[in-house]
């Protein structure tokens, strides 16, 4: 069983228990209540009486607010998981299932954001990968195949990154990934790996297989950054490596406060 559907599962049975929790002290609650109200009579009353009033102040209660809390509960439940699912949906490309580019730009924020309050926090590195003549791609096996080798490459990226890093797809057949902490020599390393499990990936169609290659441009920073700042650097890197051959890596270091030369 994957981790993430065991996560899901658990989030599922904790939430279910939840639900019987919260009903189960209601119903105490109520029945506690009923018994308080009650309990001021208990001096004028007879021993029938009383077994009668305590019977009844335990039983409506549970047979009343039981199953209104219990219903109550269900439903706040199903809104909280169609919140959780809703909220996944708006995050994620449909195409290859990472983040989408407002997801990507805005986890990515919320780091760079974070570290102004966190030293430990100021270091990382962003990449942007972006398949190589993808046009030709389509223009000679069709966009659906195409369209599957976008899964593909998305696929091959995200099994080369750590669970801390991020993932998005920030254009057509443009990908963004986000190393934090990650040192200049262990950024060339991730992104020289998919370079090359990219150009080795194999595809339905073997013609295509052989033509697809992506070029990466990557930046990697010490200090305070913006994401638009990196994004900008990354970029022109790989307009660097688009311009030198493609299928390559070029990087370049970014230091806030700059380093004296
Ligand atoms: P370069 O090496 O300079 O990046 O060339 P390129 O052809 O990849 O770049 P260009 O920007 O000219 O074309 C991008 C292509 O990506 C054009 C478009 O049809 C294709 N593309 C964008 N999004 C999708 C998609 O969702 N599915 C498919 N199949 N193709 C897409
Ligand atoms: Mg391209
Ligand atoms: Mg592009």
């Amino acid at each position: 069983m994957s981790k993430r559907v065991a996560m899901q599962l658990d989030f599922s049975a904790t939430g279910r228990l939840r639900v019987w929790l919260v009903t189960l002290a209601g119903m105490i609650f109520c029945a506690g209540a009923a018994l308080f109200v009650d309990s001021f009579n208990f001096p004028t009353m007879t021993a029938d009486e009383f077994r009668r009033a305590i019977a009844v102040d335990l039983l409506l209660p549970s047979a009343l607010a039981g199953p209104l809390l219990f219903l109550l509960m269900s439903k706040i439940r199903q809104l909280a998981i169609a919140q959780r699912d809703l909220a996944k949906l708006a995050s994620t490309d449909s195409l290859t299932a990472v983040l989408n580019r407002g997801a990507f730009t805005m986890m990515v924020d919320a780091y760079l954001e974070q570290s102004r309050a966190h030293a430990n926090l100021r270091s990382g590195a962003l990449l942007v990968i972006d398949a190589d003549h993808f046009k030709n791609i389509n223009d000679r096996f069709g966009h659906q195949l195409g369209d599957e080798a976008l899964k593909l490459i998305a696929g091959t990226i995200k099994g080369m990154l750590r669970g801390a890093d991020i993932v998005g797809r920030v254009g057509g057949e443009e990908f963004g990934v986000f190393l934090p902490g990650a040192t200049p020599e262990e950024a060339r390393t991730v992104a020289e790996r998919i370079r090359q499990a990219v150009g080795s990936l194999k595809l339905p169609l073997p013609a295509i297989s052989d033509e697809i290659t992506v070029s990466i441009g990557g930046v990697t920073y010490n200090g305070l950054a913006t994401y638009d700042h990196l994004f900008s650097l990354a970029d022109e890197r790989l307009y660097g490596a688009k311009a030198t051959g493609r299928n390559r890596v070029l990087f370049r270091h970014f230091t806030d406060p700059p380093l004296a030369a």
